[in-house]
């Protein structure tokens, strides 16, 4: 069945026409190498300098603090291990939370072999950190925080602002992973106190492949990738110039067009987190109620195995995701499910939609009528819950 209705705008979101259109003469006209002297190697220059202020101007960073990489995993290794060793004489301990991105866990967990200590800071049952348990966690060799801006599988977001107050207090620097909340949330890196910031073009209607960090001038960092002298010697390789125009286009339409989208958004959040809550029994929504990415839905419903309501949703034309095992590839179901303290059993029965602003209330209506008949036919072949249904009568 062709997917009509996408709602997996989290795992990744189509090109915006706008973001297209825009790149299309990077390839066959524009192409010079931007490090080069003739004119239409300027052209390339001149494009990449200006892309680069079109993400700076979002985050409210200078020019010189974006630094292209090729996505949102290159940025949170470049982070993690450019700081690691940068910074390791000074102190070998980091934290971080539990519910992180694997660009995130794995990285942490590399450092961790190579002699660095990690504190991962646990959530509440909506996702949130604690900044008690943060500032009890930070010790004399603490060199970085890196806690994400916004969940991509709960929405969730945390409390920036104050984490990044609390890593200035203790003269500590503050990585966020903000690749799920640029474009989608109001970000300003000076008024957060943030030092280093994640962010890649795909979750935001760019192509994939392309990636910044916000790295604060005086930040000593350590380069990922070693080479030529692009980027000011911080990221070598020569730049994808069309991936970072369609990048600076993207950022600065969806800033201009947040307030209007954001408020889009929620309005058809929550009708479908209303909807679902009503029409299916044995059903919570996973996340915080209100501080969440104004596109995420994350529902679990008992009984039910997330793989066989994506296979069933698919088969109507609809693509969602789920934390089930299946579908993450793993034996277990979500680090990010587990964390919140959901059973096994209620993060199997896990379904994420994630909406983008092209997205329609119709499509939220079919979602309302196809997905509750969905549960409930997968429900009449469940053992346990036919018992439920005998002990209710
Ligand atoms: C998608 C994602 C990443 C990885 O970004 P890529 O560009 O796909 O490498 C990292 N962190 C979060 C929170 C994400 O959602």
């Amino acid at each position: 069945m062709e997917t009509k209705i996408y709602f997996d705008n989290a795992a990744t979101t189509a090109v915006r026409k706008e973001v297209y259109e825009e790149i299309l003469p990077y390839f066959m006209q524009s192409y010079g190498n931007a490090s080069s002297v003739y004119t239409i190697a300027r052209k390339s220059k001149k494009a990449l300098e200006k892309a680069r202020e079109q993400v700076a101007k979002a985050l409210n960073a200078d020019t010189e603090e974006i630094y292209f990489t090729a996505g949102g995993s290159e940025s949170d290794n470049m982070a993690l291990k450019g700081i690691a060793e940068a910074m390791e004489t000074k102190g070998k301990h980091i934290i971080t939370t539990k519910i992180e991105h694997h660009a995130i866990l794995h990285t942490c967990e590399y450092l961790q072999k190579r002699g660095f200590e990690i504190t991962y800071l646990s959530v509440d049952e909506y996702g949130k950190i604690s900044l008690e348990e943060l500032k009890k966690a930070i010790r004399k060799d603490t060199i970085l925080i890196s806690v994400m801006f916004a969940n991509n599988e709960i929405g969730t977001i945390q409390p920036i602002k104050e984490i990044g107050a609390i890593a200035k207090e203790h003269g500590i620097y503050f990585h966020t992973d903000a690749v799920q909340a640029v474009g989608h949330v109001k970000i300003d890196v000076k008024e957060m106190n943030i030092d280093l910031l994640s962010l890649s073009g795909h979750k935001l209607c760019a192509p994939k492949g392309i990636g910044a960090i916000y790295i604060k001038k005086g930040v000593t960092i350590h380069p990922l990738i070693h080479g030529g002298a692009q980027e000011k010697r911080k990221r070598a390789g020569t730049e994808n110039i069309a991936g970072i125009v369609g990048l600076g286009k993207a950022i600065e339409l969806a800033n201009e067009e947040m307030e209007k989208n954001t408020e889009y958004l929620i309005f058809l959040r929550d009708k479908l987190i209303n909807g679902i809550l009503e029409k299916v029994p044995y059903s919570k929504l996973n996340g915080h109620p209100k501080d969440r990415l104004p596109g995420n839905c994350n529902f679990s419903f008992d009984f039910i195995e997330g793989e066989s309501m994506l296979l069933l949703l698919d088969s109507k034309g609809i693509a969602a995701s789920s934390g089930s095992a299946c579908s993450a590839g793993s034996s277990d179901p979500s680090h990010v499910l587990l964390a919140i303290g959901l059973s096994h059993e209620k993060a199997h029965g896990s379904l994420r939609m994630t909406l983008e602003h092209d997205n329609t209330e119709k499509e939220v209506e079919i979602v309302l009528q196809e997905l509750p008949a969905i549960i409930a036919k997968l429900r009449e072949m469940s053992p346990a819950y036919q018992e439920i249904l005998k002990k209710n009568k």
